[in-house]
C-alpha cells in the first residue's frame, strides 16, 4: 500500500453501507396494504374489520368513556356483533378501582371461540372504552375490531384450543376493567394472553411487551413469524417507561403474554382526531394479522406445561426471528471479548497496531455514545418544547434527521480525535472490545437489550484479526456495521414515535453505535479529511436542529392541545375558566375569547403537572359537591370519617383530595377499598391523595377513610361533569381550527374545602 487512500472513496463506501442498513430497516417498518373484504375466510382482513369498526363508532356517536351512556351503546352493539357471529357473549359487571385510584362500575364482555381440542385457552384482549376527549377509533376501537374480525376468522378455521375474547371496560381510567377481570372465575383458565392496543393512529404493529417465560414466548413468536416486529429490547425498554396497558394488570395471571400496539401518529392519540379517517388501514391489517398469528401460535402449544427459561430475541427485517437463551447471551458476550483479546494479541504480534493505539481505540465507543447522546439532547432542546407537555411535533423530519446526523458525527468523532494515534487497527480493536464489554454488561444487567451490541460484537474479532490484510479488514468492518445496523437501527427508527423529541439522545446513540464499526475506514485518511468527516454531519445536525426549531410545532393533522375547564369554587362563590395549552401559550383566538391571565399557573394543588391560564367567569347558580358526615372521630393519631359524597348538580364524577403530608391509611367507596397509589401517580396529583368515583349515582356514594393526622385537617371535594357552560363553551369554540381538546376533555368542575375537626 502506498500513499493515502481516497477520502471520497472511503466516505462513499461507508455511506453506502449505512444507507443500505437504514433503508432496509426503515422499509421493514412499513405497514402492509389492507387485505380486501373477500380475502380467504381464515385470514385477517382490515377491510372487513373496518366495516365493524365504523358501525361501532356510529353506535357510540362520539367518545364513549367508562360509565357513560355512549359506553353502554357500544357494549350493546358489541354484544350483538358477537351473538351474530354465533358466539354466546356474557356481560360481567363489577365495581372496580384502577391504578390511579379512579373507581367505576365496569362491564366486561367475554365470549369463547371453540378450539379443535381440549386445553387451556388463549385470552385475546382489547378495551372498548375511550377517553372522554375522542372517539377512540384506534385506541382501542382498532383492537376491538381486531377481536371481532379474529373471532370470525377463528370460527372459519378453528384454532387448536379455545380462544377467550375479553372486551374490557375502563382501561382508560387505570385498567379498572382488567382489574375486575382478575376477580372473575374465568381468569383462572387462560394459559396465555395477547393484548391489542394503539398509542397513535398509524405505523407498524410492534410486539413491544412480553410476560411469562420469555424463552417460551419467543418460541411462539418465532413460530408465528414472519411479519411480526418483535424484540426483547422493546420489552426491556418499555419496562423502564411509566406506561400501562391492560397487560400490566393481566401480568397477575402469571401466564405467557404478548402485547401489540402501533405508535405512529401519536399526536392524535387521546384527541378527537383519533377517528376513523385518521386510522391507517395498513396498521389495522398488520396488527390484526400479527395478533391472529400469535393467538393461533399460542393455541397450538401445550399451555398446561410452559417451560421456564428466559431468552433474548429480535426480528431481522420482519422476516425471521433470532432467539437464544439469556445464558447463551452471556456466553456469547464473554466469548466475543475473549476472541477480541486473542485477535488483539495476534495483531500486536504482527505489528499492525500498538498497545497505545488500542488503548486510544478503547475510548472510541464511550466517546461516540456520549457525543451522540449530548448532541441528540441539544437537538431536542433546540425545539424549546417540554417533552412532558408536548412530546411530538407536526413536522418531525428535520428533527429526526438531526438525530441521525448527530449519530453520524458522533460515530466519526473518534476517528477524528483518536485516529492519528489509534490508526485503523487500534480503532478496530478498541471498538471490538467496547462492543464486547457493552454486550457483557447488558447480558448481566438488562439481557433483553444485550443483542444490540452483541450482534456486531461476535463478528468484530474477525475484523480485528483481519487487520494485517487491509482490504479484507475493510470488508469485515462493513459486515460488523451491517450487523450493528440490523440490530440497532430499528430501535433508532422507532425511538421518536415511541418517546417524542425526548428520544433524541437514545436515537442518536443507536445510530452512532451502528456506524462506529465503520470508523476504521476513516482512520487512515489525513487529519483534515478525518475532521471534515465528523464536522460535516455535525454542521448538518446544527442546521437541521435549527430547521426543526423554525418549523410549526402543530398543524391540522397534529394539532395543538388546549383543554378548557370551567371551575367553580363553591365556598368563595367564584368561578373561572381555565385553558391549559400544550405549547405553553394560548392560541390568539382562545386568548381573545375571555380575559385570560398573562401567565399560566397550576390551577389545583391536586391538578397534576399542567399549567393553565385563567379568566374570571360568572358563577353558576348551582350547588356543588356535598359531603354529609355521618361519623367523625379521632383517636391514637388517626382520624376516621364515614359519610356520603354526592353531587347536588348531578355530575357523574365525584372526588376526594387529601392534602400532602396527611397519610391515608385506608379509603373506600361504597365499601370497596381503593388500592394504594403508585409513586408516579402521586406525582401526577402534586402529592395529594386523590380518590375519584366515576358514574356516581345521584344519591351519592358512601365514603369511608382513615387519615393519619393529629389535629384538624382540611380536605377538598369536587364533582366533575363533561362539557362546559355557555361562557366556557365560547372559549372552547374559539379553539376550533387551531387546537383540539385532549385526554379527559373539557369539563366543568365544582370544588369545596371541608374542614374536618372532630370533637
Ligand atoms: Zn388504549
Amino acid at each position: 500500500m502506498t500513499g493515502r487512500p481516497s477520502p471520497a472513496g472511503r466516505l462513499a463506501a461507508a455511506a453506502a453501507v449505512l444507507a443500505a442498513a437504514l433503508a432496509a430497516t426503515g422499509l421493514a417498518l412499513r405497514v402492509p396494504p389492507p387485505r380486501p373484504a373477500d380475502a380467504p375466510a381464515g385470514e385477517f382482513s382490515a377491510r372487513r374489520a373496518e366495516v365493524r369498526l365504523a358501525a361501532m363508532l356510529a353506535a357510540a356517536g362520539g367518545p364513549h368513556p367508562v360509565a357513560s351512556a355512549a359506553n353502554r351503546r357500544v357494549r350493546d352493539f358489541l354484544q350483538g356483533e358477537l351473538a351474530a357471529l354465533g358466539l354466546a357473549p356474557e356481560v360481567r359487571e363489577a365495581f372496580a378501582c384502577g391504578r390511579y385510584r379512579f373507581c367505576a362500575p365496569v362491564a366486561n364482555l367475554v365470549a369463547r371461540v371453540p378450539g379443535r381440542g381440549p386445553g387451556r385457552p388463549v385470552l385475546l384482549v382489547a378495551h372498548y372504552d375511550s377517553v372522554p376527549a375522542g372517539p377512540g377509533a384506534a385506541d382501542d376501537g382498532s383492537g376491538v375490531a381486531i377481536l371481532l374480525e379474529s373471532a370470525r376468522a377463528l370460527l372459519a378455521d378453528p384454532p387448536a384450543r379455545d380462544v377467550v375474547l375479553l372486551l374490557d371496560d375502563g382501561e382508560e381510567v387505570g385498567l379498572a376493567g382488567a382489574e375486575a377481570f382478575l376477580g372473575d372465575r374465568l381468569a383462572r383458565e387462560p394459559g396465555a394472553v395477547v393484548n391489542v392496543e394503539a398509542r397513535g393512529t398509524g405505523g407498524p404493529s410492534l410486539l413491544f411487551e412480553t410476560t411469562g417465560p420469555t424463552g417460551f414466548v419467543a418460541g411462539r413468536i418465532g413460530a408465528a413469524a414472519p411479519g411480526l416486529l418483535a424484540s426483547s429490547l422493546f420489552s426491556t425498554f418499555y419496562g423502564l417507561l411509566p406506561n400501562d396497558t391492560d397487560l400490566t394488570a393481566l401480568r397477575a395471571l402469571s401466564v405467557p403474554g404478548a402485547n401489540l400496539a402501533f405508535i405512529g401518529g401519536a399526536c392524535r392519540y387521546h384527541t378527537p382526531l383519533d377517528d376513523l379517517s385518521h386510522l391507517d388501514a395498513g396498521s389495522l391489517q398488520h396488527q390484526g394479522e400479527s395478533a391472529l398469528r400469535l393467538v393461533r401460535s399460542f393455541a397450538a402449544a401445550d399451555l398446561g406445561r410452559v417451560p421456564p427459561g428466559e431468552a433474548v430475541f429480535f426480528d431481522v427485517l420482519g422476516l425471521a426471528l433470532v432467539r437464544f437463551s439469556t445464558a447463551w447471551a452471556r456466553v456469547l458476550a464473554f466469548a466475543a471479548v475473549a476472541a477480541s483479546l486473542l485477535a488483539c494479541r495476534r495483531v500486536l504480534r504482527g505489528g499492525a497496531a500498538t498497545v497505545g493505539g488500542m488503548a486510544a481505540g478503547a475510548a472510541a465507543l464511550p466517546l461516540a455514545v456520549a457525543a451522540a447522546a449530548g448532541g441528540g439532547y441539544l437537538a431536542a432542546r433546540a425545539l424549546g418544547l417540554s417533552a412532558v407537555q408536548r412530546p411530538w411535533v407536526a413536522h418531525p423530519l428535520p428533527l429526526e434527521a438531526a438525530f441521525l446526523a448527530c449519530g453520524l458525527a458522533a460515530a466519526a468523532l473518534p476517528a477524528a480525535v483518536l485516529g492519528g494515534r489509534a490508526r485503523a487497527a487500534g480503532l478496530r480493536a478498541g471498538v471490538a472490545l467496547g462492543l464486547g464489554a457493552a454486550a457483557s454488561a447488558l447480558a448481566a444487567a438488562l439481557p433483553g437489550g444485550s443483542y444490540a451490541p452483541l450482534a456486531p460484537a461476535v463478528l468484530a474479532p474477525l475484523a480485528v484479526a483481519a487487520s494485517t490484510r487491509p482490504a479484507l479488514a475493510r470488508a469485515a468492518d462493513a459486515a460488523v456495521a451491517l450487523a450493528a445496523g440490523l440490530a440497532l437501527l430499528p430501535a433508532a427508527w422507532l425511538m421518536y414515535p415511541a418517546m417524542g423529541h425526548a428520544a433524541g439522545p437514545l436515537a442518536a446513540a443507536a445510530v452512532a453505535v451502528a456506524a462506529l464499526p465503520l470508523s476504521p475506514l476513516l482512520a487512515e485518511l489525513s487529519a483534515r479529511a478525518r475532521i471534515a468527516a465528523a464536522a460535516a454531519p455535525g454542521l448538518a445536525a446544527v442546521a437541521l436542529a435549527l430547521a426543526a426549531r423554525g418549523a410549526e410545532p402543530a398543524d391540522a393533522g397534529c394539532p395543538e392541545r388546549v383543554v378548557v375547564y370551567f371551575h367553580q369554587d363553591v365556598d368563595a362563590g367564584r368561578a373561572r375558566i381555565l385553558a391549559s395549552p400544550d405549547l405553553g401559550r394560548l392560541p390568539p383566538a382562545v386568548r381573545a375569547a375571555a380575559a385570560f391571565s398573562a401567565g399560566a399557573t397550576v390551577p389545583f394543588g391536586w391538578g397534576g403537572l399542567r399549567p393553565a391560564y385563567e379568566a374570571p367567569a360568572r358563577a353558576l347558580d348551582l350547588a356543588g359537591p356535598e359531603l354529609s358526615v355521618e361519623e367523625l372521630s379521632a383517636a391514637g393519631g388517626r382520624l376516621r370519617l364515614r359519610g356520603r359524597l354526592a353531587s347536588r348538580r348531578g355530575a357523574p364524577s365525584v372526588q376526594v383530595a387529601v392534602p400532602p403530608g396527611v397519610a391515608v391509611e385506608s379509603f373506600s367507596f361504597d365499601g370497596t377499598p381503593v388500592p394504594r397509589a403508585e409513586a408516579r401517580t402521586a406525582r401526577w396529583f402534586g402529592r395529594w391523595s386523590v380518590f375519584r368515583r366515576l358514574g356516581a349515582p345521584e344519591a351519592g356514594v358512601e365514603v369511608e377513610m382513615v387519615l393519619r393526622v393529629d389535629g384538624p385537617v382540611s380536605i377538598e371535594v369536587a364533582d366533575e361533569s363533561p362539557g362546559l357552560p355557555p361562557e366556557g363553551a365560547a372559549v372552547a369554540e374559539a379553539r376550533r381550527g387551531s387546537a383540539v381538546t385532549a385526554q379527559e376533555g373539557d369539563v366543568t368542575l365544582f370544588t369545596r374545602t371541608i374542614a374536618l375537626a372532630p370533637h
